[in-house]
Order: structure tokens, then C-alpha cells, then sequence
């Protein structure tokens, strides 16, 4: 990377290889594996912490089998986690559906780890590297174009002075409301579900289990996540717009809805759930965006496609999207001389589309069944989730869900593996 100052405009020019908008999980991993590479990377970031409330903490098995294999293994164990054994459905009280994790073939559990001790694994990894450039409270604003093709971005500091990153790629990852999408001109199709979500954070009993549970009465439902450390986090769906109204009707009201859908969290809420600053809103949509790519800019993360939170995709995707990309950006680098055309990301875009599509997929059709609230309906949808529950296809179903396995390449591994201790998992052993 060089940097020079501009003293006529007051803006620095920072020229790079690829300039990643978004310190999240997307941009985080994706920034750090490119400098394993030996590419250099500017990764901006308009937050000046890692500090996130309320994100995303699930990581699916494959993607704790990736990281493994990626080196990030001892850092994860060093910080620790929490395993999840499986997740269960109760309906109105009945017990109706049941996946236990440990079935499938991955070979290790899905773990809980918190968002900010993720992302900085991942940062301190990359710190190690000099062509790894992290610039934090660092706020994406404009592209700069030259003949349709994207060239680099501009970005604005804390003290309002400017940036430009002269880039050959501009990597959007800046998340679900992505300003780089829209900047881009790349059109994104918004589809509001039909309820959102309140987060609630709870102390974990002892006895608790580690087993996430769906909990379901009529149309309304809890989904109970065991968390690192001792937490319990609770997701708490609630109509559109219907947050106002909620907060009208006062905290104790909020406290009885939530325990008349699982009884268990009663004792808990009346101690622990104290102030409205211990929930966190999540709005829910999805957006689907056809073109993912321009000459000079490739979107990755919720950025190219936010699903929700029903199967705690987010993080897992975001992983998947970075580690998928890696290669993409290092043959197009080596392949072409200035701005990455289009076209080298034509594939890439193609396999992670047809799997995000498949989750929404997935997730609007569970998302119908949570909403049924007429006594047939929500009586025949118990039905259906007990014989699914019958059936060994529900592996299938779920497997294909949240098991993708993700190709790593392998000069990425042998980067790891140079970059890293041993990891404890054997690569053979891993489809
Ligand atoms: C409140 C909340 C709760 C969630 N709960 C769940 C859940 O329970 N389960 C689940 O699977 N997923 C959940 N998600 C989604 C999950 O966190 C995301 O899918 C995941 O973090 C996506 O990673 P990402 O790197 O693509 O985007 P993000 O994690 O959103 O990261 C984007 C980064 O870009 C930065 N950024 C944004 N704009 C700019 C800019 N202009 N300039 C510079 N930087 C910028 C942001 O500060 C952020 O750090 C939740 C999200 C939110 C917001």
C-alpha cells in the first residue's frame, strides 16, 4: 500500500489491491485471508470499536470445521465457546420436533461464540501481516468511477477529513443496509417479513442444557439460544411496527408474553429483564440482489443477500461468502491489470446465490408456519413438524440448510498452516 497526502484537497490517497467497506464478519475474515495471500488489503470500518450488541453469534459445523482448517482453531478455544447439541420445536406445549447435531457427518457441533471476539480473532490475525491496512471509524461515502468501472472509494474520518482508497477491487460488505450496494447502483429487492424480532439477554440456569429451542404458541414465538458464557439469548417475534406499542404497554406486559410462551423463563425475566436497554430490536427482511458485481466491486455478506435470523445463518454465510471469494480475487488479481472485471466473479456469485436463495427459501417457508394463529391451522401445523419429525429426510432438509460445505483452497490452507500452529482437526477426515 502507498499512502500520500493531497495538501491542496486535505484528502489522503491510500492505493492499494483491494479495499474492503465493512469490519464485520464478511469483511473481517475476507481481509485477513487476502493478506495471508500476500494481497494488499485496506479494510475500513465506520465503527471505532468492535463492540456489537445483539448480532449474530452462531457459527454452523462447517464453518467451525473451515476456521479450524484456516488456523483460527486455538484463538477460538482460546476464547472460548459454547457448543450447541441440537435444536427442539415444542407447539403449544407439545413436544413436536427434535434435530439432534451430533447426528450429522460434519464431525464437530455448531458453536456460540460472541460477534466482537470473532471479528477480532480474525483482526488479530491480520495485524500480523504488513499489507493489512484496518482503518476503524473510518465511514464509506462515494465510489470514485472512471468509465463505468470502479476504481477505489472515498471514505470520512471521525475528524471529517477524507480518504480515498485508490483500489483494482472495491469489496462491499458493509451489511444489510449497505450504502456500497446502493452507491453501486446495484438494485436490491426488499421483502419485509411479516413480524420482527425483540433480543433479550438472560443469565443461563446451570441446568439449562445446550440445546436451542423453538417455542411456539399460536402465532407467536421464542427462539431460546444458549450463549457464551452463561447466557441465555432470546428472540421474541413481534408484529410490524408493533415496537411503540409494546413499549406502551410497559415492561411487566412484555415480561408475562414472553413467560406465557415458555413458562420455564418466568423466575428469569422478573429478576434479570429490568430495562428496555436489555432488549435489542432486530427488524426482519430479506434483500435479494440480482447483479452482485461490477467491474472494479463484488458485494459480499448481507450486503449481497440478507436473510433472516430463523436457523442463525448470518455469521455462517458471511464466512462462507469470504472463504469462497479468496481465490476468486487472487487469480482475477494475477489474470488483469487494473479494475477486476465483472465476469472473473460470475461463478463465485452464481454458487453462493443458489445457496442463499435456498436458505430464504428455507427460512420464508418456516416463517409462514410460525405466523399460522387459526385453531386448524396451527393445529395442523403441529402435525406436519410431528411426522416431519418421523422422518430421517428432516437431516436432509436441515443438513442442506446449514451443513454447505464450503471448498477451501488449498494454497489457502497451506497459507494457514504456515501462518498458524497445527490444527487439532485432521483435513483428511473433512469433506
Ligand atoms: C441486531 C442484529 C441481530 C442479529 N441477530 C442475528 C441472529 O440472531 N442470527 C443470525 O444468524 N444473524 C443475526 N444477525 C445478522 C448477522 O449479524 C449478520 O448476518 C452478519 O453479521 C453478517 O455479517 P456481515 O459482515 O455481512 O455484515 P455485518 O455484520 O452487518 O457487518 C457490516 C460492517 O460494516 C460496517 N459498515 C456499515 N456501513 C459502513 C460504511 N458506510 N462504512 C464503513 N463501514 C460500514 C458496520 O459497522 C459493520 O461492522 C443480526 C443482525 C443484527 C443487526
Amino acid at each position: 500500500m502507498t499512502a500520500r497526502t493531497d495538501a491542496t484537497e486535505a484528502t489522503r490517497t491510500l492505493t492499494t489491491d483491494v479495499l474492503i467497506v465493512g469490519g464485520g464478519p464478511a469483511g473481517a475474515l475476507l481481509g485477513c485471508l487476502l493478506a495471508r495471500r500476500g494481497i494488499d488489503v485496506v479494510v475500513v470500518e465506520k465503527q471505532d470499536t468492535l463492540d456489537r450488541e445483539f448480532r449474530g453469534e452462531t457459527i454452523a459445523a462447517p464453518s467451525v470445521v473451515t476456521l479450524e482448517r484456516l488456523g483460527f482453531g486455538p484463538a477460538l478455544r482460546g476464547h472460548g465457546y459454547l457448543e450447541t447439541s441440537g435444536v427442539a420445536m415444542r407447539m403449544e406445549g407439545h413436544d413436536v420436533f427434535e434435530v439432534d447435531y451430533g447426528r450429522f457427518e460434519v464431525g464437530v457441533l455448531p458453536i456460540d461464540i460472541p460477534q466482537p471476539a470473532l471479528i477480532g480473532i480474525f483482526h488479530e490475525a491480520a495485524d500480523a501481516l504488513p499489507n493489512h491496512t484496518y482503518l476503524s471509524g473510518a465511514t464509506f461515502t462515494s465510489l470514485v468511477e472512471k468509465g463505468g468501472q470502479v476504481h477505489g472509494a472515498v471514505v470520512r474520518h471521525r475528524d471529517r477529513s477524507r480518504t480515498l482508497v485508490d483500489a483494482r477491487l472495491v469489496v462491499g460488505a458493509d451489511g444489510r443496509f449497505s450504502k456500497v450496494r446502493k452507491a453501486a447502483g446495484l438494485p436490491a429487492r426488499v421483502t419485509p417479513m411479516e413480524r420482527d424480532f425483540l433480543w433479550i439477554r438472560l443469565p443461563r440456569p446451570a441446568d439449562w442444557g445446550d440445546r436451542a429451542d423453538l417455542v411456539v404458541r399460536d402465532d407467536r414465538h421464542l427462539v431460546i439460544l444458549p450463549t457464551f458464557p452463561d447466557l441465555l439469548r432470546i428472540g421474541h417475534n413481534l408484529p410490524k411496527r408493533a415496537l411503540g406499542e409494546l413499549r406502551a404497554e410497559g415492561l411487566p406486559r412484555f415480561r408475562d408474553s414472553v413467560a406465557e410462551i415458555d413458562p420455564r423463563l418466568r423466575p428469569l425475566l422478573e429478576e434479570h429483564l429490568t430495562s428496555w436497554d436489555d432488549t435489542g430490536f432486530l427488524e426482519i427482511f430479506t434483500t435479494e440482489v440480482d447483479r452482485w458485481a461490477r467491474d472494479g466491486l463484488v458485494l459480499i455478506g448481507d450486503a449481497s443477500h440478507t436473510c433472516t435470523p430463523i436457523l442463525g445463518q448470518g455469521v455462517n454465510l458471511a464466512i462462507q461468502d469470504a472463504v469462497c471469494l479468496v481465490p476468486v480475487v487472487a487469480r482475477s488479481l494475477m489474470d488483469n491489470q487494473g479494475a477486476l472485471p465483472a465476469v472473473d466473479f460470475d461463478a463465485f456469485v452464481a454458487a453462493r446465490k443458489r445457496h442463499k436463495t435456498f436458505v430464504t427459501r428455507y427460512q420464508r417457508l418456516q416463517e409462514a408456519a410460525l405466523a399460522q394463529r387459526t385453531p386448524w391451522r396451527v393445529a395442523l401445523r403441529r402435525a406436519r413438524f410431528r411426522l416431519l419429525d418421523a422422518l430421517p429426510l428432516k437431516y436432509r432438509v436441515f443438513g442442506k440448510v446449514i451443513n454447505a460445505p464450503h471448498p477451501i483452497d488449498p494454497e489457502d490452507l497451506r497459507l494457514a498452516r504456515e501462518a498458524t500452529t497445527a490444527s487439532p482437526v485432521d483435513p483428511s477426515t473433512v469433506a
